[in-house]
């Protein structure tokens, strides 16, 4: 593993080569990365599979359960939802159970999922709730700093699109990236983080250096970095809102993250930095 360097006290940079100063487009994630809507998802999916892998009878412990799927949850993380639950059902049969379909799953989790974070989106929805508060801290900022310089912003998320749409409005996020904001869709085989990853470049006859990407999650750090871009790791701790995750860190390392940041309140250095300002 090669050394890290610090830009500052909270910006870790992984890659010595990293091409600065040319980013025309930048791709970022969403629940995690900017959104905070759904913090605590993994404690809602989780323990719903390993229930789910507890009904087929299999002798293994709780933990041992637990520790499975937490591993191809968080594997799987940035992609979109169904694949998770996908993996799910091709668990329950290894376990010689028989599952339903992955759908029926997802809707579930979804359901479950809800009761958590419902009183979150009304919160927003009535003004009682702002929506920093409901964000990865100075990602407004974050954004409006990058929008001054001229880049094209991106969004692209796992979760269905209707949400993201409804859930970017909710949190003043929208027109920083209309119409650029891409979700998951029923026909899930026409939805994919590489697909956006290419599908910018082409049209926007970017090459691989001049892409800028932003995430908490394994799937999109991988995909920038397999198309020649830049990948900053979001690390952040949801619940404190401050400081680094370092469970999430380790993970988004492993994926090939160039530069790692617990939350966006040291961007304008960051963003000096990048763009080889200074
Ligand atoms: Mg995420």
């Amino acid at each position: 593993m090669m050394a890290s360097w610090w830009l500052d006290e909270e910006i870790e940079v992984l890659r010595s080569d990293l091409p600065r100063g040319r980013f025309r487009g930048v791709l970022f994630d969403f629940d995690g990365t900017l959104s905070l809507i759904r913090e605590g998802w993994p404690q809602v999916m989780i323990p719903m599979m390993v229930e789910k892998l507890r009904a087929t009878g299999t002798a293994e412990s709780d933990e041992q359960l637990h520790a499975a799927v937490e591993d191809f949850v968080m594997r799987l993380n940035g992609r979109q939802t169904i694949y998770q639950m996908i993996q799910l059902a091709e668990e329950i049969r290894k376990r010689g159970g028989t599952p339903k379909d992955p759908l029926e799953y997802k809707h579930e989790y979804h359901d479950r999922l809800m009761q958590r974070i419902r009183s979150r989106i009304e919160a927003l929805e009535s003004g009682k709730a702002a929506p920093h508060e409901w964000t990865v801290p100075e990602s407004h900022a974050l954004l409006e700093s990058l929008r001054r310089r001229g880049l094209t912003l991106y969004l692209a998320s796992g979760t269905d699109l209707k949400f993201v749409r409804q859930e970017a409005k909710l949190l003043g996020l929208s027109d920083y990236f209309e119409p650029h904001i891409y979700g998951a869709l029923d026909d899930y085989q026409n939805f994919s983080k590489r697909m956006i990853v290419e599908r910018i470049l082409r049209e926007n006859n970017l090459s691989g250096e001049e892409l800028l990407g932003f995430g908490d999650g394994f799937v999109e750090i991988e995909e920038v970095r397999r198309a020649g871009g830049v990948a900053v790791a979001v690390a952040s701790d949801e619940v404190a809102r401050q400081g680094i995750n370092q469970w999430k860190r380790r993970r988004l390392v492993d994926a090939g993250a160039d530069i790692v940041i617990p939350e966006y309140r040291r961007h304008p250095r960051l963003l000096s930095w990048l763009f080889a300002e200074n």
